[in-house]
């Protein structure tokens, strides 16, 4: 293996050698080195190899070059463990073998089937698919495979841990016998190697990474939070990491679906890929991801098998993965092909244990970090605020507005009104919002809002960019209704809808009221900023004396209770629960604003 450097020692025929530097990679990876000539030899091979190294390639290259002959028949099939890396490897096969006549066919569930015995019927040499639908086809005598010259399990290890085995087993015995098997796994459990005994012959065993499957070229940061990976700790991680596109994995596919609304509500650019989604939506996604329209795909370990998006600069394990496998496998969805990157975890007090098991398993030590506390992160902000205003403070003025801003620094109440322009221009807050009741107690706005309730988000992104625009949801295609601040001194004769009562809404009681002095702009821009609710989900703000009523979307209340469970509103928790409405407290007490979606 030591004298095969380059792509020239493989002797590889004219079109291959166009395609290749075509595809502009310039040296084999060291497992194309390896595997190259035995694989052109048409031998068995089981290859260990870690994920992100070329493997595509290295049985693509030999197959296409040597294996495959110019009949039009089916002669090579490679099984994936989804659909995501099926089509990765259908577009490397197309990529490589684009100047010899290969007609390539994806076949995964799905996906029309009457259209992939088109494909087929029209003469593919090529056949990339998941076990299920290839089955099927195997099956219902729709795929012939009398011809097939070779069959390559891709990941084999992933198809075991899906439930695979089966189908793997049943196809494996349907192809003619003389066929060679390509076997590439990660790593090699025993099932991997009881199915390799069955089905090649005298297999030759090239192991690339014995020793350690994980990917070189990835830092490993870890940062202990005592919620482990909720959306507000999330978004802190992305101001303090700033990364450019990242792969966020999640334990369950609800979760993805939330911590995608929440990137989207704070501002990113960020789409969910789970099992639940229907085909067309998963390749809608990917294709976003790929194009580089979505920069934080949220995924469970499932959806994003395979998944090669070589910008991928951070995978962030939102959820901490329960066995060190998958956290080798996650991780080396960045730090592809010898590019380096970063996977960060959020580690809850659950997490501990799996963490010591990858040190013990794959000598994985990630560089421990602490999040932000609360009066860090608000003087952060505080500091970008100060930078973002000045940097958009560098455009023209007029002379009338320099001569009055010096007059105005002169002033006694300088720092009031500065405080007064900067509440209406920068922060949004109207008149009555901003107005408390009795001047003298107003809270200092910040320290309303403690921990995970600080929106990082809300500030320029970590790159100095302006937020991003939110990638675009069908949701929300429709215009949100004007909002408007209206301010009720509570009269107990006129009736009043209380939160909750409007259609599709629920009523949220917080144990913060006007002691603490809670406002309702605050209160609204809280629910928002904790990363759960877009502006049409929260509706009418009333608040108390010790309470604090709000109207949030029905959908959205059980993750709002859990999330708002440690925030805390000028040092007193907000102690978040579903308001009794009919016996609310203080039901007759003052209310001093509220605040509506309605356009009324
Ligand atoms: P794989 O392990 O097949 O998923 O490949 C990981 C990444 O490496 C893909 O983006 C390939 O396009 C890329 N790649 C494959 N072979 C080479 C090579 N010889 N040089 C540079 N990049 C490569």
């Amino acid at each position: 293996m030591s004298e095969v450097q380059t792509f020239e020692s493989f002797g590889l025929s004219e079109p291959v050698r166009r395609a290749v530097a075509e595809v502009g990679y310039p040296t084999p990876t060291p497992v194309q080195q390896a595997t190259f000539q035995t694989i052109a030899e048409g031998k068995d091979v089981i290859v260990q190899s870690r994920t992100g190294s070329g493997k595509t390639a290295a049985f693509a290259l030999p197959l296409i070059d040597r294996v495959i002959k110019p009949a039009r028949n089916v002669q090579v099939m490679v099984l994936c463990p989804t659909r995501e890396l099926a089509l990765q490897v259908a577009g490397e096969f197309e990529r490589l073998g684009k100047y010899s006549e290969l007609g390539v066919t994806p076949i995964y569930g799905g996906a029309g089937m009457q259209q992939q015995i088109d494909a087929l019927k029209a003469g593919a040499k090529v056949v990339v698919g998941t076990p299920g639908r290839m089955l099927d086809h195997l099956r219902r005598k729709t795929l012939d495979v009398s011809n097939l010259r070779a069959i390559v399990l891709d990941e084999g290890d992933e198809m075991l841990s899906m439930g695979f085995a089966e189908e793997l087993n049943a196809i494996l015995g349907m192809l003619p016998k003389g066929r060679q098997a390509l076997i590439f796994s990660a790593t090699m459990p025993d099932a991997m190697s009881r199915m390799a005994a069955r089905h090649q012959r005298e297999p030759v065993t090239i192991a690339l990474s014995s020793d350690n499957v994980a990917p070189s070229g990835i830092e490993h940061h870890a940062y202990f939070s005592a919620s482990g990976g909720s959306v507000p700790d999330l978004l802190k991680v992305l101001e303090i990491e700033k990364p450019k596109a990242a792969l966020v994995f999640c334990n369950t596919k609800a979760e993805t679906e939330l911590v995608a609304r929440g990137l989207q509500n704070a501002g990113y650019r960020a789409e969910y890929l789970n099992g639940d989604l229907a085909q067309n939506d998963r390749e809608r996604v990917m294709g976003l991801l790929r194009e580089e329209r979505v920069d934080f795909l949220v995924a469970t370990d499932v959806a994003a098998r395979g998944i090669d998006v070589p910008h991928l600069s951070h995978v962030i394990h939102c959820g901490f993965p329960e066995s060190p496998e998958a956290y080798v496998h996650r991780s080396g969805r960045t730090g592809r092909a010898g590019r380096t990157g970063t996977a960060i975890s959020l580690i809850g007090p659950h997490d501990i244990g799996n963490l010591y098991l990858l040190r013990l398993t794959y000598g994985i030590r990630p560089i421990e970090r602490t999040l932000p506390s609360a009066a860090e992160n608000r003087t952060r902000i505080e500091a970008a605020r100060v930078e973002s205003l000045v940097a958009a403070a560098s455009g023209k003025v007029s002379d009338d507005a320099l001569v009055l801003a010096k007059r105005l620094l002169t002033h006694d109440d300088a720092e009031r009104a500065v405080a007064w322009l900067v509440d209406r221009f920068v922060m949004g807050v109207r008149e009555e919002e901003a107005m408390p009741p009795v001047p003298s107690e107003r809270p200092s706005a910040p320290a309303a809002v403690a921990a995970a309730a600080e929106a990082p988000a809300r500030e320029p992104r970590a790159n100095g960019r302006p937020p991003r625009e939110r990638a675009p949801r069908r949701e929300r295609a429709e215009p949100e209704p004007e909002r408007k601040i209206e301010v009720h001194h509570a009269d107990p004769k006129a009736p009043e809808a209380t939160p909750g009562e409007e259609v599709g809404m629920e009523s949220l009681e917080l144990a913060v009221g006007r002691r603490e002095g809670v406002r309702a702009g605050e209160v609204a821009r809280l629910l928002r900023d904790v990363g759960l609710l877009a502006k049409s989900e929260v509706g009418r703000i009333h608040v108390r004396d010790r309470v604090t009523l709000v109207s949030v979307s029905a959908e959205k209340i059980d993750e709002l209770l859990e999330v708002l469970a440690d925030v805390k509103y000028n040092d007193v928790p907000v102690a978040p629960k579903r308001a009794d409405v009919a016996s609310a407290p203080e039901t007759a007490a003052p209310v001093i604003a509220a605040e509506t979606a309605t356009a009324d």
